[in-house]
């Protein structure tokens, strides 16, 4: 496979910044202090966003936070490394407010050697999360860079993706926004949603994914469309939210909001990801899988996608200094060619064929995908490849 990068100029489009200053004014107003979980203990914002509207919006919302001015990223970050041994965790909990330069559209990178990957494109308007799984990559992939970042510039990403879009019409994109954060925790916060939604309704050729753990759809529920976005949850049974995903709303509250999501008119995505395998697990994710199915029905359901554990020795070295409690290295764990650790293909195979049985006696019609796997699990697991199967390829669509 190859990586596509786009080169795109991102210019700042006059009309499109007068527009969205109106949508702030909008959205600044209505949001309580209730429906606001997170409050930052610092803002930071960098000089060159220091007027912009979404910049202003922001620390509105939060007037008795701190706030540092005209400072850069390096000096934030050593300020936080001053004053805590957790430094990723107060990273959390910092926002920076920064312009993202360059294109923001870019193919998934977990394409990597060996691997199947659910193929899309992913932008990245927030960095790191309010939340602390603690089986997160990005405690080691944000290892230097752990402050909450975000790209308050969304006008020009709304600008490059127009022009990409127009540029390849042949082509169906797939945008996701959760690689390197949740999409939606903070969207009562910073409410991206307001506008990435309105655009891609009106795309004859793209969707847009948010994917996230969150119940924060106040904002999705108030737009006039739902045309062309998925929503989509991660999932797990409650056993391991409550154990491995600290600060995340509960299971029922999750599926309240996709409940929510769906009566609205959303196409919902299932993440089973990762699959933790553990003492009676077959139970728990048999449970799982009918409380979904008491919210949402099949029909309503785009796709699920199946991924086991899977993690970087770096990252278990920080797993294990981080979440003292957790319970994620019980099993064995095999090296795969991409480098990640896994449970051995054998339990994976088992566990992916066990869930993947349970959806399918829901409904056949069911979508069920692996995600960032090897051919021989795919195989083993489905009898075939994505790209021979119609129904999944159009998310492998090159
Ligand atoms: S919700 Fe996702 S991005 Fe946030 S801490 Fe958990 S795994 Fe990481």
């Amino acid at each position: 496979m190859v990586l596509l990068s786009f080169k795109v100029k991102t210019v700042p489009s006059c009309s499109i910044f007068t527009i969205k200053s109106n949508i702030y004014m909008n959205i600044a107003s209505p949001i309580t202090s209730q429906e606001i979980e997170f409050a930052p203990e610092t803002i930071f914002i960098e000089e060159s966003v220091s007027d912009h509207p979404l910049t202003l919006d922001t620390i509105r919302r939060f007037p008795n936070t701190p706030i540092q001015r005209n400072i850069t990223y390096s000096d934030a970050v050593q300020m936080i490394q001053k004053n805590s041994s957790d430094v990723f965790g107060m990273g959390k909990r910092k926002l920076f407010l920064t312009r993202f330069k360059g294109s923001f559209l870019k193919k998934c990178p977990g394409i990597s050697p060996g691997m199947v990957c659910c193929n899309y494109y992913v932008v990245n308007l927030l960095k790191n999360c309010t939340y602390d799984c603690s089986y997160c990559f990005l405690q080691d992939f944000l290892h230097n860079n752990p402050l909450l970042v975000a790209y308050v510039n969304i006008e020009d990403l709304i600008s490059e993706l127009d022009q990409v879009f127009r540029t390849y019409p042949e082509r169906t994109f797939r945008v996701g926004t959760g690689e390197l954060t949740d999409s939606l925790a903070l969207d009562t916060v910073i409410p991206y949603s307001q506008q990435l939604i309105p655009f891609f309704n009106k795309q004859k050729n793209a969707v847009l994914e948010l994917k996230t753990k969150s119940n924060r759809v106040e904002n999705l529920l108030r737009q006039d469309s739902a045309n062309n976005v998925i929503v989509s949850w991660s999932l797990n049974p409650q056993i391991v939210i409550s154990r491995e995903e600290k600060g995340t709303p509960s299971l029922k509250q999750r599926l309240e909001a996709a409940h929510l999501c769906a009566n609205k008119g959303y196409k919902i995505g299932i993440h089973l990801d990762p699959i933790i395998i553990f003492q009676d697990w077959e139970k728990h994710y048999y449970e799982l899988i009918n409380s979904i199915f008491k919210v949402l029905s099949p029909a309503q359901i785009e796709w699920v996608s199946l991924g086991s554990f899977r993690y970087r020795n770096s990252l278990k070295k920080i797993i294990k200094e981080r979440h003292k409690n957790n319970q994620l290295f019980t099993g064995e764990h095999v090296v795969s060619k991409d480098g990640k650790h896994r449970y051995l293909r054998p339990l994976r195979n088992q566990a992916y064929e066990k869930i993947r049985n349970f959806l399918k006696k829901i409904s056949t019609d069911l979508n069920v995908y692996i995600c960032m796997e090897t051919k021989e699990v795919w195989e083993g697991v489905t009898g075939k490849m994505p790209r021979s199967d119609k129904k999944l390829d159009k998310f492998f669509d090159l």
